[in-house]
């Protein structure tokens, strides 16, 4: 047993002693039940604990280990997003309309962990099928954030943010429409990446938006996103748009020095409203990737300014064709006492679904009505190759952007939740990587007040190499990301 606390350990500090045979499994899983169990009560970031499964994983890893043919993941506890599917455990997506919902088969993503090892310690909570930036929008209860309890952790992987930040678990991974996983990740501290659309499997992860949707870790440090993602990347026959480019190494070239990139700054992330505080941080990060040989200029993304409306066109009128599914027949709750058919639909729907996710249907359905299709949804997807065509261009000059993650740090709870539009304008950020369909990173840069913040890097489809690379360069020159809350 070592003498520190097994659940502070990052990835590759714990595998290094799982090898050494300093630390088992057993051991190391027994410790991260007991710190879920010391600060789950104050940050509800879980919405199922697996404490049996868990257990038997871990012995199941450490005889894996035993016989020498352990992966860097093996015996290693995680956490995954309450709407990628698990066998034989509920997947909730924190509605009531899939409470008792339990997958017959898991998502590609937990059938990758599961094969290499991996010790799943639970589910997270997130918004409610993944909408919304702060977690209240979850049918159960809010996530706290750990840094401060009376804050949101972000959403919708607010859940799995906290979890990594609390360190309840070791990884988590999530789902990003529009930034899901880097904006719960800058509020809470951690690294959150979103690979380019199809680099990981959505076999399993439950839909909201599907030409939007990615799964991506959520962990301490760089390097071990690049653990996660290298284990979860790859094509998969059951996505047809899952990409079949092959999947680098991607932890072997991380400690590469980054002299010489091109870094653009796109003169549009630097809006009205935003903190002063997180554009310092901006400035200063650049500051010290110049110090690291890196050359940085600035650059125009012209079509920015539109990303969120159309966003907030193509992902509720996704949404509204992928939710009509549940009819209270086919999957999770069934409104019990009606009288026809019809009645049962409407009832199920009605107690079903919260709030925000009758707005996104109901928003959605309008999007596609005839008589509107061509005014909103089409006119929409218009937009959204304009905003591809940005990025292209901006591409052409530099090898990366840089730009905050999010306009401000965690708010309070309940502070937004009266007006969605305040609440959407969280992801300003972060949506134009998901309508673009390329990987975007949030890496820790400091507090503000005593509350972490991040900020972002966007590279060209199938850049992550090059993302994690200088994440890996700055996070090594300022040490952000060793900063744990005190719960
Ligand atoms: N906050 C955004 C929304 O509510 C993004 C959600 C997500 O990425 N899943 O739609």
């Amino acid at each position: 047993m070592t003498s520190t606390n097994p659940w502070s350990l990052t990835i590759s500090e714990a595998h290094n002693l799982l090898i050494n045979k300093k630390l088992s499994s057993v051991e190391l899983t027994q410790s991260v039940l007991k710190r879920i169990e010391d600060t789950e009560e104050k940050l509800n970031a879980f919405v199922t604990i697996t404490s049996e499964y868990a257990m038997e994983s871990a012995k199941h890893a450490d005889k894996i280990i035993a016989q020498g043919k352990s992966s860097l993941l093996t015996g290693i506890p995680f956490q995954a997003k309450d709407n990628i599917c698990t066998s034989g455990i509920r997947t909730t997506c924190s509605s009531r309309m899939l409470e008792d919902f339990i997958p017959s088969y898991d998502a590609t993503a937990i059938t990758n962990l599961k094969n290499l090892g991996a010790v799943l310690v639970g589910k997270g909570n997130l918004d409610e099928f993944a909408m919304g930036s702060s977690t209240e929008n979850s049918a159960f209860y809010p996530t706290k954030n750990p840094y401060d309890i009376k804050r949101v952790p972000g959403g919708s992987s607010g859940g799995p943010a906290a979890a990594v930040s609390a360190q309840q678990c070791l990884f988590s991974i999530g789902s990003d429409t529009g930034g899901s996983v880097r904006q719960p990740a800058s509020f809470c501290g951690v690294v959150g990446l979103k690979p380019t659309y199809g680099r990981i499997s959505r076999y399993g992860l439950v839909a909201f938006a599907s030409s939007l949707d990615q799964i991506g870790p959520l962990t301490r440090n760089v390097r071990d996103s690049a653990l996660v993602l290298q284990a979860i990347a790859g094509h998969d026959k059951m996505d047809s748009t899952s990409n079949s480019e092959p999947v680098p190494d991607y932890s072997s070239n991380i400690n590469g020095d980054i002299k010489g990139l091109r870094i653009g700054v796109p003169k549009e992330y630097f809006v009205d409203g935003m903190d002063a505080e997180v554009k310092d941080t901006v400035m200063s990060a650049i500051g010290t990737l110049e110090d690291l040989g890196a050359s940085v200029a600035e650059t125009s993304l012209p079509h920015t300014s539109h990303a969120l409306a159309v966003y907030y066109i193509i992902a509720p009128a996704e949404a509204s064709s992928n939710l009509s599914r549940y009819d209270g027949v086919k999957f999770g709750y069934s409104h019990a006492e009606s009288t026809n058919v019809w009645e049962a639909l409407e009832k199920t729907r009605q107690h079903g679904f919260g709030p925000e996710v009758k707005r996104r249907i109901l928003l959605g359905t309008y999007a596609l009505s005839a008589g509107y299709y061509d005014a909103y949804y089409l006119k929409a997807q218009k937009v959204r190759s304009l905003i591809r065509q940005d990025f292209d261009k901006a591409f052409k000059d530099f090898d990366l952007l840089i730009t905050p993650s999010t306009p401000t740090i965690a708010f309070l709870i309940g502070e937004k939740m009266s007006d969605p539009v305040q609440m959407y304008l969280n992801d300003i950020f972060t949506i134009p990587a998901n309508i673009a369909g390329i990987p975007a990173i949030s890496v820790p840069s400091g507090l503000i007040k005593g509350m972490p913040i991040g900020i972002q890097f966007m590279g060209p489809y199938h850049s992550e190499e090059i993302l994690l690379k200088t994440s890996n360069a700055y996070e090594k020159s300022t040490h952000h990301s060793l900063l744990a809350p005190l719960i």
